[in-house]
């Protein structure tokens, strides 16, 4: 197989575990260099063990995205070690549920801090690079690709904040589509439905089991899964923009 992505640079935000970490693997494994970021060092680390020992190459960024000069940077040294970035996945995210007027104030701030602010922050320091890169590459195309959820298009009580961070990612991103499609950078959401990673493990002792109730019975999404769509989306040639995927496991309804 002739990896479709060699030549290229793409950044991961929120490597260091499910779906980030499965995303850089997979393109990766399409020949893209990957710059991958998150807080854990030692996961990066690792990761990047893995990817550089099946022949790849990667760079560890340790980086908090929430604060704007960590992510601008993270951006910059990128840039400044592979002269180029063509794929950028915003994937670093929390999903601290519960009823809202219950919830400690600080798990809504830290949801819109990292899955809002963050985000854009990365996505602010990145277009100029994504658009020089479209005008200069031989795939005449570059990608940014936001990880937004199910939640990013249906509400549910216990909510509210984490689908106000994800209805607006969906926004940003179509409104975004729109504004960077002549300059040959697509912009895509992706909307996972429950994907077995870490993501639950964050939520407060006394909500985790009430949340996932509805999830105990079925077979649940691998990171994989989402990595593939992802890796599907950044192979098409340049007439190809796949605005949105949304992806459930076959028994969430
Ligand atoms: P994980 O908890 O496994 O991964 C989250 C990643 O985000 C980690 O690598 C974490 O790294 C990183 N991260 C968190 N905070 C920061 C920060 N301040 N700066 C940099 N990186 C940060 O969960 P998932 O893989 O499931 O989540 C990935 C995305 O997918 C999220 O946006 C989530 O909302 C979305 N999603 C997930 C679903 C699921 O069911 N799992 C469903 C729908 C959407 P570290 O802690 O090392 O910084």
């Amino acid at each position: 197989m002739t990896a479709k992505l060699h030549g290229t640079v793409a950044l991961i935000t929120g490597a260091s575990s499910g779906i980030g970490e499965a995303t850089a693997k997979i393109l990766a494994a399409q020949g893209a260099a990957v710059a991958i970021v998150a807080r854990r060092k030692d996961r990066l680390e690792q990761l990047a063990e893995e990817i550089t020992a099946s022949g790849g190459k990667a760079l560890v960024i340790e980086a908090d995205i929430t604060d704007q000069k960590q992510a601008e940077q993270a951006v910059t040294r990128t840039v400044e070690q592979y002269g180029r970035l063509d794929t950028v996945v915003n994937n670093a995210g929390v999903m601290l549920l519960g009823p809202a007027s219950e919830a400690p104030l600080e798990e809504w701030e830290r949801m819109v801090s990292i899955n809002v602010n963050g985000l854009l922050y990365v996505s602010h320091a990145a277009l100029p690079h994504l658009v020089r890169s479209a005008s200069i590459s031989e795939r005449k195309v570059t990608d940014l690709i936001n990880i937004s959820s199910v939640a990013g298009r249906k509400t549910m009580a216990g909510g509210a904040v984490y689908n106000l961070t994800k209805f607006g990612v969906a926004a940003f991103t179509d409104a975004l589509r729109q504004e960077v499609a002549g300059q040959s950078v697509r912009v895509s959401a992706v909307e996972p439905g429950a994907v077995k990673t870490e993501l639950s493990s964050h939520l407060r002792d006394e909500v985790r089991e009430q949340s996932m109730k509805s999830f105990s019975d079925i077979e649940l999404l691998e990171a994989q899964d989402i990595a593939e769509a992802i890796e599907y989306i950044v192979t098409r040639p340049r007439h190809v923009a796949v605005n949105e995927v949304l992806i459930r496991p076959t028994d969430q309804v």
